[in-house]
């Protein structure tokens, strides 16, 4: 009777065991399943983050690559700049473009601040809870959750936080946690890689002293300008500018002085000129400036305009012991194709200029260049 019981009870058992493993399989099967997309979607992030080195398109990349991978829907790469101590939004997704423009915070604020301070993801499965959440003014998020991930560069240095939302509670499970940290690592690695990039590019086109562009990128932008010019019929227009009597002023006040004085010529430049101009030092105390899609006429008032902007100043203004000092400018003007169709003959006429606002009395504006002495 017993040894029927038994053997009655030994396939239920069987099955109750078979049923047991077979939900263990299941259950190992979904995680071996979420692991390879896991491994799959961090294969691919770091496959297309290697496709760029230039910032701009890495973001655009990277904003994609999130969304798709991670299944949000709001995020953003806050980055650290060193000098402000801020954290900026420099890409974003799901966030209106007007507080995208004021999305910067201090360094120690908000829930962001928190990731860099810490140095470790940040994870609150219920926002309602928290009180005076944010991760950057203006968010509007008041409900969900929130994952924030350190971005941290290849020596370890925190350089930004990778935030992200999901609307209902609980909206990152643990993988959800692993897979964000292991996204962010590759993300700040490449950005990182292409802002140091960036950053050198940028150095090699500059003049150390003025950060003014230097001739070499200067004609490099030439080429490239005068050609889009011709290819939209049109005009555009080259200064050459000179300072005057330039050696007085370092012999009288000496060479560190004189080197203040380019500088503070530089930035009036600059601040004179518009974005799409190119003003560079192209040697000495001498500067060149391209202006697109510009007549000659119109060269010429930008010139006369820079050359008032620098009579004005007191280039001893800090050093009221030496004495009151103004200096002057003459500035060569030329125009393609109106004097010249090649950059080279264009660029010798505005020479020419320059020499003949020299022989003239300086401080002026020449353009024109007699036919004889062409
Ligand atoms: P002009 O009106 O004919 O242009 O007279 P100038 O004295 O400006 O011209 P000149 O070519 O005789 O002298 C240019 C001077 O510019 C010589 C040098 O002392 C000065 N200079 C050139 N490069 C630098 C620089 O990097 N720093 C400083 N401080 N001075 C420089
Ligand atoms: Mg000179
Ligand atoms: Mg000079």
């Amino acid at each position: 009777m017993e040894d029927a019981i038994q053997s009655a009870q030994a396939p239920a058992n069987e099955l109750e065991d078979l049923k047991a493993r077979y939900e263990k399989l299941v259950e190992i099967n979904s995680s071996l399943n979420e692991r390879v997309l896991e491994l799959y979607t961090l294969y691919n992030v770091s496959r297309t983050l290697s496709t760029s080195l230039h910032v701009a398109d890495l973001f655009e990349v990277v904003m994609g690559l999130i969304g798709e991978a991670l299944n949000v829907d709001q995020y953003c790469l806050m980055f650290l700049d060193d000098e402000l101590q801020k954290l900026q939004i420099r890409a974003s997704h799901g966030i209106p473009e007007t507080v995208v423009m004021h999305g910067e915070i201090k360094v120690t604020a908000g829930v962001s601040g928190r990731v860099v301070s810490g140095g470790h993801p940040v994870l609150i499965d219920d926002i309602s809870k928290e009180s005076d959440f944010f991760y950057f003014p203006g968010s509007g998020i008041k409900q969900g959750s929130y994952l924030g991930v350190p971005l941290k560069n290849q020596e370890g240095v925190i350089i930004g936080v990778l935030n992200a939302h999901k609307p209902m509670v609980n909206g990152f499970s643990k993988n959800d946690l692993r897979l964000f940290a292991a996204v962010a690592e590759n993300v700040a690695i490449a950005v990182s890689n292409a802002m140091t990039l960036q950053q050198t590019r940028e150095l090699i086109r500059k003049d150390e002293l003025t950060g003014l562009y230097n001739r070499r990128y200067f004609f490099e932008r030439f080429e490239r300008e005068v050609y889009r010019s011709r290819r939209y019929g049109r005009t555009i227009s080259l200064m050459m500018i000179d300072i005057d009597h330039f050696k007085e002023y370092n012999d009288s006040y000496g060479h560190l002085r004189g080197d203040r004085v380019l500088k503070t010529i530089s930035r009036i430049f600059e601040s004179s000129l518009r974005k799409i101009d190119v003003v560079a030092r192209y040697g000495g105390e001498e500067f060149l400036v391209l202006l697109p899609e510009t007549s000659r006429e119109n060269a010429i008032r930008v010139a006369e305009k820079l050359r008032q902007a620098v009579e004005k100043v007191d280039f001893n203004e800090d050093a009221p012991n030496l004495g009151p000092c103004a200096l002057t400018i003459t500035i060569g003007v030329s125009a393609i194709p109106d004097d010249a169709n090649e950059p080279i003959l264009a660029l010798d006429l505005a020479d020419k200029a320059l020499y003949m606002g020299k022989a003239q009395g300086r401080n002026q504006v020449c353009s024109k260049v007699p036919k004889e002495t062409v």
